[in-house]
């Protein structure tokens, strides 16, 4: 998971070689909260500038990732449903995943895709759970590969 900027467990620290940090966060969930106050700490003692955002739309995501400078780090945390979907709006905004942590506070509720009808459903299950489509009524079974360009896990037609 860690080759894919997506963290479960601790917090992961801050990418020191980054020059600006942007913190895309939710609000209802205390682990990120805290996980934000934790960065905005570390940003201030390196001596750089950091903003975090609380629960951004796609659109106030996508506006304050194109205020950054080059050379700034994207830092998101939140359950995994919030998470998957702030880190899309950062790529689709044009973050590299290579600039870009998800710390994934939790996985009770995610966010999966059904490839046979393409109904896009939350779930409270686990990757290697299934779940009935909400679209189709098929079985699916939640895959662990997830996709940081659309914010989902995929289902696999069990
Ligand atoms: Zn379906």
């Amino acid at each position: 998971m860690k080759a894919s900027g997506f963290v479960h467990g601790d917090p992961p620290a801050l990418d020191r070689a980054g020059r600006a940090f942007l913190v895309l966060a939710a609000s209802d969930c205390e682990l990120a909260r805290k996980a934000v106050r934790h960065w905005m700490a570390d940003a201030s003692e390196l001596g750089r500038d950091a903003a975090a955002l609380y629960d951004p739309t796609p659109g106030r995501a996508a506006e304050a990732v194109a205020a950054l400078r080059a050379g700034s780090r994207i830092l998101v945390a939140g359950p995994a449903a919030e998470a998957m979907a702030y880190t899309a709006a950062a790529r689709q905004a044009g973050v590299l995943p290579c600039e870009l942590i998800t710390y994934v506070t939790s996985t009770v509720t995610l966010t999966v895709f059904c490839p046979h009808c393409e109904t896009t459903q939350r779930a409270d299950a686990r990757p290697g759970d299934r779940i009935s489509c909400a679209g189709c009524g098929i079985s699916l079974e939640i895959r662990p590969h997830l996709s940081s360009h659309h914010g989902t896990y995929l289902g696999a037609v069990a």
